[in-house]
């Protein structure tokens, strides 16, 4: 029997570093620093909804399995709520807080009009059949159906889950609503009312950020170097973008190992080798490196775009690079930023860095609600007119309070929720 009671968990990441306190540490320092009003600060710290769901499933043996769902809904006051789904075995409630902040910031500091949530099924997708993936994704979806909608809380891929993910749980809440309802999540095949240039946005919003930072550090593009660590969504496209500008890759990851070349990747080649071999390892004319080395090589630019908590207290200090832009999700514990910042790195932080991901969903949505398409061209224009303004506006606000850039995107991000909140006031 495949059983839900049975399975060994792995260590949940709230072990190493607490996500949530990660989180919040970073938020405390910007709130001191903009002299936020005690009352602004709770309300602010606090997610609006937390769901915990039971999904129960029948599994294809005919036994019946019960599966943990959450969704958090960390604030509302932009918009509606906007965030990924993940299935992992170590999904936990502070992993769900502290990525629900994370988005209501993010999309605050690109400017769209959304608040921030996330969800995810505690459950190892690895050991699911198609149709168990379907039914546990129809049933959350069905325990959720007061919970999502393209005006209150709008759902989006993240770790395990993908395009057909979102097309059941799109279908699910068409069918309780009679009607369809495309806009209710976003990251859809193309042929459901998906995006041109959504599954590129994220590693094309850590390239055109990169880019502005290297012009800032007066490095010139076309004689830049670059360490990117995972070769994944974001990762790969992200080195590849890069390289089209000029930039040289000279190391590159995924989980399996690291590659070096001195001269620099051609990157078509090597995406070319990830989509038959399902790796970078053995990838020809290339050192083989550890995961350690690649972090710490002498390069301008630093892409950590595979997981969190790579750049920690343990390793800021060996850092060679000048410049970090984070593609993943909290890759730099907290306890490293001081680190960081006192050998000069420049730190583009995660809320900033992969925002072109939420911004090209942003725009999936308005297409679903015109019922109007953009060309890939638009889509990308717009991307990069609103990620070099959120990069401006943060470099500035960094400059403003002469602190780091995360700290000034906290801080941009919450001086707008809570002077949004304060027009709005608080419901009695
Ligand atoms: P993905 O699953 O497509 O790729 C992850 C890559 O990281 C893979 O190449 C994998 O082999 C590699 N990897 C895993 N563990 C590793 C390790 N220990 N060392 C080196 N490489 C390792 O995922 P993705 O969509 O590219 O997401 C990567 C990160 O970016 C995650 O933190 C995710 O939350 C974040 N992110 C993704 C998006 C998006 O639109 N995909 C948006 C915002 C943030």
């Amino acid at each position: 029997m495949n059983s839900q009671v049975n399975y060994k968990e792995p260590a949940p990441i709230v072990d190493k570093e607490n996500p949530f306190e990660s989180m919040m540490e970073r938020f405390d320092i910007a709130a001191k620093k903009l002299g936020l009003d005690e009352g602004i600060y709770n309300y602010l710290k606090t997610p609006v909804k937390q769901v915990i769901t039971a999904v129960p499933v029948i599994m294809d043996d005919g036994s019946i399995d019960v599966f943990e769902g959450y969704r958090v809904i960390h604030n509302d006051i932009l918009g509606p709520s906007k965030g990924g789904i993940r299935f992992a075995p170590d999904v936990s409630l502070d992993e769900m807080k502290a990525l629900a902040a994370w988005m209501t910031w993010k999309c605050a500091i690109v400017s769209i009009p959304f608040g921030g949530a996330k969800g995810g099924i505690k459950c190892d997708p690895a050991k699911l059949t198609i149709q168990e993936l379907e039914r546990l994704t129809r049933r959350f979806t069905a325990n959720l159906l007061d919970v999502f909608g393209p005006e209150r809380d709008i759902p989006a891929p993240d770790m395990n889950t993908n395009e057909q993910t979102m097309a059941w749980i799109m279908d699910t809440y068409s069918m309780h609503s009679k009607k369809n309802v495309t806009a209710v999540v976003t990251g859809k095949p193309m042929i459901l009312g998906g995006s041109q240039g959504r599954r590129e946005a994220t590693g094309r919003g850590v390239m055109i950020v990169s880019i502005a930072a290297l012009q800032k550090l007066g490095i010139k593009v076309n004689e830049a170097t670059a360490v990117v660590q995972g070769f994944g969504n974001v990762g790969s496209v992200a080195a590849e973008l890069l390289s089209e500008k000029g930039v040289k890759i000279k190391a590159l990851s995924d989980v399996n190992g690291a590659i070096y070349n001195s001269k620099g990747f051609d990157l078509p080649e090597v995406i070319k080798y990830v989509e038959k071999n399902k790796t970078l390892a053995k990838f020809p004319n290339a050192e083989a490196i550890t995961n350690e080395e690649l972090l710490e090589m002498e390069c301008d630019l630093l892409v950590p775009a595979a997981k969190e908590d790579q750049i920690t207290a343990k390793n800021a200090d060996k850092l060679k690079c000048k410049i970090i832009a984070e593609g993943a999700n909290g890759p730099t514990t907290a306890k490293a930023d001081p680190k960081l910042k006192e050998k000069g790195i420049l730190v583009i932080p995660d809320i900033l860095a992969n925002a072109g991901g939420v911004t090209v969903s942003y725009f999936e949505w308005v297409q679903d609600r015109m019922g109007f398409f953009w060309t890939l061209n638009r889509v990308n224009t717009r991307l990069e007119r609103m990620m070099q303004e959120a990069f401006v506006k943060v470099y500035k606000t960094a400059g403003m309070y002469d602190i780091s850039l995360r700290i000034g995107a906290y801080i941009l991000a919450i001086d707008k929720v809570a002077k949004t909140l304060k027009i709005r006031g608080i419901y009695a």
